[in-house]
């Protein structure tokens, strides 16, 4: 049994423990209790969902413990409404609660999705999303003012919750012995809300939440019958109705001999109404993915998929087949239309893929049967070959489980495809869910090739649309043998970026990757229809050329050869090497990362994640190229300064304040900004004519600047001097 963690009941009597709720999810409850909502009928899928959790957890245990069963072998779900009392009874044998799960589970341990749920609430979210937060059972407090929850585990005594909201629940002891093993929650109604104890409308309301539930949902409905009774038994009844309301009134036995004799011979069978309860199963459907495909209904999808899921929206798409031969299995796959709040938070339990061996359920989220970039992907998979009394560690071994995991990912792939078909719909599918594709790209090889078909970006010429690969190889220009793409931080970063002007210029078209994840899937897509991608701000970037221009720039080289040894020897071991580009048209220069390094917008990343491990900086930190523009007259200007004299200290100062901005420029973030901003107050200073020696305060002014690059000197005979 777990301990419940650190929670002291506030007060204590013999029996009754009091217990404070915790705070956000008292906020809740109050929440919950005062929003104006007509939507109320939720509440009766969220505990009915939970009821089948429970039965689907007791199940479980007893496929590898069959005396798991014996406090009770039935397993299902019981309603009673009752009308004079106000109540509505839920009643399930599942898995049931010990007394530490009832103070965790109902009021003490807040999850992420209590705060998730009420700041969804607050951007307009509706409550009947409850279910997807893990919040559902407080939706009870929607139709009920009390909730008494009674409920007995095999591994501990039966207990009683009990709370009317108001910041705290109680918990006593149940001497009641009805309850073998599972839950039963009475809802004490708010006095508004006895609609739903209508059995119409909650016959009504099961239809269409909980039709689709694999645990028999049993209404206990009260019906009425005639019943033929002799007058003797009508008289007692009548009598027994006679004395309550005139206990004067003479009775038989009152009457004298003759007058009875009369009477009895006018007697003869009479019929009259009487009441009963019958037990009425409200979900006999047959599990809708062993039906034919061809008699189920687009409807009926949407509501099994909303009964699986939780969701309250219908799905985006589905895909329901069977497989047969080596193996059988039949799935039913479901993309939903938005991703869930927490898609990427690692260590929620999912609930993905419900698996089923022979319609018997086995276990929520089986993690095996999916890789982790379609976690979107909820179904459900039934197989005809597992073992029933199959355990999650027996799963990960089983080679039919590989198969069929194979299979799945396969169909995942046919799906994206019929998305695909419908533009509007495939623009829905990609905001939400691009980011697990392109995890796929990263992680399977086997359907990168595919899932690289499914890839949309921005690029330079596709405008507002997005483009995927296929369209954009259909425009590439003849002599083009490579795809180009730029990775930054958005749309507008790299569109003006120096690295895609010439490119650009020259016609042909870049592709866009804005993501933060575009970085680590371009490290796997290498290629796409034998083609590669290469990156504009990598070194090597070889656009195709004519004899002119190759020429030209061969030209080039050679006439800015001094140049760049002299920029080399200033920057030392800042930059690898100092190169004449030829991807530049207005800028004089820019900063280009080597083929294996990280590129500047992969070093941002990386510099932004916290728990990054700074030796790893070290060595993968991107490593620079400097390349200058020939064509620009800042270059040709400082060529001509740096052939005249290679020592020249001005050009040590141009060069720095060059390389830095190409840094900023180039995406890059700068290690030492105030040296930086020195440099250019001095360019400042200059413009304006500020003589450096003159007046005494902008003398002092300058001896709070830090040395410069290009100070070296000065620095030295400094440090000389105190020495
Ligand atoms: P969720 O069911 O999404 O986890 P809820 O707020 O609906 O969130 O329920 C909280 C927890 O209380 C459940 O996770 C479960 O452990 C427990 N619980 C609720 N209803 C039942 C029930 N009928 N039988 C057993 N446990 C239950």
């Amino acid at each position: 049994m777990a301990e419940t963690e650190n929670v002291q009941p506030m007060e204590e009597d013999a029996e009754v423990e009091t217990f404070a709720f915790q705070a956000e999810i008292a906020q809740l409850m109050s929440l919950i209790i005062n929003t104006f909502y007509s939507n109320k009928e939720i509440f009766l899928r969220e505990l009915i969902s939970n009821s089948s959790d429970a039965l689907d957890k007791i199940r479980y245990e007893s496929l590898t413990d069959p005396s798991k069963l014996d406090s009770e072998k039935s397993l299902n779900i019981r309603i009673v409404p009752n009308k004079e009392e106000k109540t509505l009874t839920l009643t399930d044998t599942g898995i049931g609660m010990t007394k530490a799960d009832l103070i965790n589970n109902l009021g003490t341990i807040a999850k992420s999705g209590t705060k998730a749920f009420m700041e969804a609430l607050q951007a307009g979210a509706d409550i009947s999303m409850i279910g997807q937060f893990g919040v559902g059972f407080y939706s009870a407090y929607l139709v009920a003012d009390k909730v008494v929850v009674t409920s007995k585990h095999n591994d501990d005594e039966c207990y009683t919750w009990e709370s009317s909201a108001g910041g705290s629940f109680t918990i006593r002891t149940c001497s009641d012995d009805t309850i073998k093993r599972g839950t039963q929650i009475v809802l004490h109604f708010k006095e508004d809300q006895a609609d739903y104890l209508e059995e119409k409308r909650i016959k009504e309301i099961v239809k269409k939440h909980s039709q689709f539930i694999g645990y028999p949902i049993i209404l206990v409905c009260s019906k009425q019958r005639d019943k033929e009774v002799s007058d003797d038994e009508e008289e007692e009844e009548e009598e027994k109705k006679d004395e309550e309301e005139d206990p004067d009134k003479p009775k038989i036995e009152d009457l004298d001999e003759d007058e009875e004799a009369e009477k009895k011979k006018e007697k003869k069978k009479k019929t009259i109404k009487e009441n009963y309860l019958e037990d009425e199963e409200l979900n006999k459907t047959k599990p809708l993915w062993t039906r034919n495909p061809d008699d189920i209904s687009t409807e009926e999808y949407g509501e099994f998929y909303k009964s699986l899921t939780n969701d309250w929206e219908d799905h985006l798409a589905v895909k329901h087949f069977s497989v047969e031969g080596q193996l059988e299995f039949r799935a039913l796959l479901f993309v939903p239309k938005r991703a869930p709040f927490d898609l990427f938070e690692n260590k929620k339990k999912k609930n993905n893929i419900k698996l089923y061996v022979r319609r018997v359920f086995i276990m929520d989220n089986c993690e095996e049967i999916m890789p982790e970039y379609l976690n979107f992907v909820k179904g459900v998979v039934d197989s005809e070959d597992l073992p029933l009394n199959i355990s999650r560690e027996m799963l990960q071994q089983s080679k039919i489980l590989k198969v069929i995991r194979k299979n799945i990912v396969k169909k995942c792939m046919e799906l994206f495809n019929d998305i695909a078909d419908d533009k509007d719909n495939y623009k829905k599918f990609y905001e939400q869910f691009s980011k697990n594709l392109k995890l796929g790209i990263h992680e399977d090889s086997t359907n990168r090739a595919k899932l690289a078909e499914h890839l949309r970006y921005f690029t330079s010429h596709s405008g507002d649309e997005m483009s995927g690969l296929k369209d954009y190889v259909s425009r590439m220009k003849e002599n083009q043998t490579q795809i180009y793409y730029i990775t930054g931080e958005s749309k507008d970063q790299v569109n003006n970026s120096a690295f895609v002007e010439r490119v650009k210029k020259r016609g042909f078209e870049v592709i866009y990757m804005t993501e933060p994840i575009d970085e680590y899937c371009v490290q796997q897509l290498k290629e796409y229809d034998g083609k590669t991608l290469v990156s504009v701000t990598k070194e090597g970037l070889e656009l195709p050329e004519d004899e002119e221009q190759k020429k030209k720039r061969e030209e080039q080289k050679s006439k800015f050869e001094n140049l760049c040894t002299v920029m080399k020897e200033i920057l030392d071991k800042k930059v690898e090497k100092v190169v004449v580009s030829n991807r530049l048209v207005t800028s004089p220069c820019c900063i280009v990362t080597s083929q294996y390094g990280w590129t500047a917008n992969m070093e941002r990343i990386m510099k932004a994640q916290a728990l990054r491990d700074s030796s790893t900086m070290g060595y993968m930190a991107a490593k620079k190229h400097l390349e200058i523009n020939p064509d620009h007259t800042v270059m040709e200007t400082l060529r001509q300064k740096a052939d005249a004299d290679k020592n020249d200290k001005s050009v040590k100062d141009l060069v720095m304040l060059l390389f830095e901005t190409s840094l900023l420029s180039s995406g890059f973030s700068l290690d030492d900004p105030h040296v930086h901003a020195a440099r250019i107050h001095r360019m400042i200073k200059l413009g304006l004519g500020i003589d450096d020696d003159g007046t005494t305060e902008e003398a002092t002014a300058d001896e709070d600047l830090p040395p410069l690059e290009g100070d070296d000197e000065e620095d030295s005979s400094r440090m000389e001097e105190v020495d």
